[in-house]
């Protein structure tokens, strides 16, 4: 993105600057004027595989083919939806946790506190869903059966929420880092951090919604085939303990999503609603549904091949993570047993050059698609549909390191250049 410019805003109750920037990323107001409604039908395309086409790609040949990729909502749906909704809204008031603070804001507005009860909130969450399957008060069998009306209900939820989070950016008068494209802005969002006192709408719905559904979806679609065939299937074991791992791991560490770009850079629009409400908990278990819509087994050798790549990204991931956490609270501490190399810069804050950020500037990213990669490959080879996850997410994380590389040398001038050519790579040693 380019740098913004602060100019003073039009009709306005506030006397705030607004900072204005150029609607250019994601090709622009057409671009995401497109990705508003290419994002959801996506989602809803590749429902429809694996819910309707037994986990294959299709082709609509008739209008009624598009038109039945678009469940109805049903009232049993709602009332899953609202239920959900409604415990995790219950759990961030009242669940405990530790007040954090946030990092700085941008032009000097100090720094917000968010609650950490995100662990706390998803061992009841999960808790509360497991004693409803056990008991038969609720059937994991009839979710799987209302996916498809719940994903009409997200996605709508998703519009009024960004329809309002627009309507209050506007209304604040405060357009935080607005283009002044309304298509754009909508997308994108007007507003940095919408909250009701502690709060916090982004951080809530990434955490507890977010990650918090895609952990649900991950426990009931496994309970959901034992239901079905009175076994658990290897391939659908290995992938949701992969991903309960990485999602338990999330929750320990919530407090690192503070210092994440879509907290302290990315505004609360429809891109992010939607991620949150639709694109986490749906894509992202469309490695379970597909194992649901077509059974498959998987090699005691090659699930074990599975976890072992599973569980060596992860170390890279988290132990890469760490490693930049620890340094910035603490630059002399060792890593991997040595003394710190790093690099002073002019901003203040150094550069490590030791441990996986003096193999590749983004080795936690390598750590990352290991483990997409390593969920999708236990699906087997019979579709596509399964390997969604990591054909979006590695375009995605090589665009965020670019993006961050970008942020970066904004922020490190001459001493980030000086980075790049000691850690040449960027996100594979040696290779890319
Ligand atoms: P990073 O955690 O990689 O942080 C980048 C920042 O780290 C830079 O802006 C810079 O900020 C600082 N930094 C860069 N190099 C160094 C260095 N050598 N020494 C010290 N500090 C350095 O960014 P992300 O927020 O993108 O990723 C965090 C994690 O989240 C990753 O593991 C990623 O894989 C994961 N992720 C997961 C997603 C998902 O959908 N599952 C989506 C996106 C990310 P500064 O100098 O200002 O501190």
């Amino acid at each position: 993105m380019s740098s913004p410019t602060s100019i003073a805003p039009a009709s306005t109750t506030d006397t705030e600057p607004v900072e204005r920037v150029p609607a250019d990323h994601f090709g622009g107001p057409w671009g995401a004027g497109s990705l508003t409604f290419l994002v959801p039908a996506i989602t809803f395309y590749l429902w429809s595989c694996v819910a309707q086409h037994d986990g294959q790609l299709w082709l609509p040949r008739s209008l009624d083919d598009v038109i039945a990729m678009f469940p109805v909502p049903t009232v049993r749906a709602a009332a899953i939806f609202g239920a959900w909704m409604a415990l995790q809204v219950v759990l961030q008031l009242v669940a405990p946790g530790k007040v954090v603070e946030g990092a700085p804001l941008p032009r000097g507005q100090g720094r917000l506190s968010y609650r950490m009860n995100g662990l706390f909130a998803f061992a009841v969450s999960i808790a509360v869903l497991v004693g409803l399957l056990a008991s038969g008060f609720l059937r994991a069998s009839v979710i799987v059966e209302e996916l498809g009306p719940l994903l009409t209900i997200s996605t709508l939820a998703a519009v009024a929420q960004s329809f309002w989070l627009y309507a209050w950016g506007r209304q604040r008068g405060k357009l935080e880092r607005s283009s002044g494209n309304v298509p754009y802005d909508f997308f994108m969002g007007t507003v940095l951090n919408p909250r009701f006192g502690l709060f916090d709408l982004k951080f809530f719905f990434e955490s507890h919604i977010g990650m918090g559904t895609w952990g649900a979806l991950a426990v009931v679609l496994p309970v959901a085939e034992l239901e079905r065939t009175g076994t658990l299937s290897l391939p659908m074991i290995v992938v949701s303990a992969c991903q309960l791992l990485y999602i338990v791991d999330f929750f320990v560490f919530e407090s690192n999503l503070l210092s994440m770009l879509d907290i302290i850079y990315e505004n609360y629009g429809f891109m992010l609603a939607h991620a949150f409400l639709v694109w986490m908990p749906f894509n992202f278990t469309l490695q379970q549904q597909y194992l649901l819509a077509s059974p498959s087994s998987l090699p005691a050798w090659a699930a074990a091949l599975i976890v072992v790549m599973n569980l060596v990204g992860y170390v890279i991931f988290r132990d890469a993570n760490l490693q930049k956490q620890r340094f910035r609270k603490d630059p002399t501490k060792n890593v991997w047993g040595k003394p710190p190399k790093v690099l002073e810069t002019k901003r203040g804050t150094a550069l490590l050059l030791s441990g996986w950020w003096g193999l590749a500037r983004h080795t936690n990213y390598l750590g990352d698609l290991t483990m997409a990669l390593s969920w999708c490959l236990a699906c087997g080879f019979g579709s596509v549909v399964p390997y969604f996850y990591i054909l979006y997410f590695a375009p995605l994380l090589l665009d965020r390191e670019r993006r961050d590389h970008k942020l970066c040398k904004d922020k490190y001038g001459a001493d980030w250049d000086a980075y790049c050519k000691l850690v040449p790579y960027r996100i594979v040693p040696w290779i890319y």
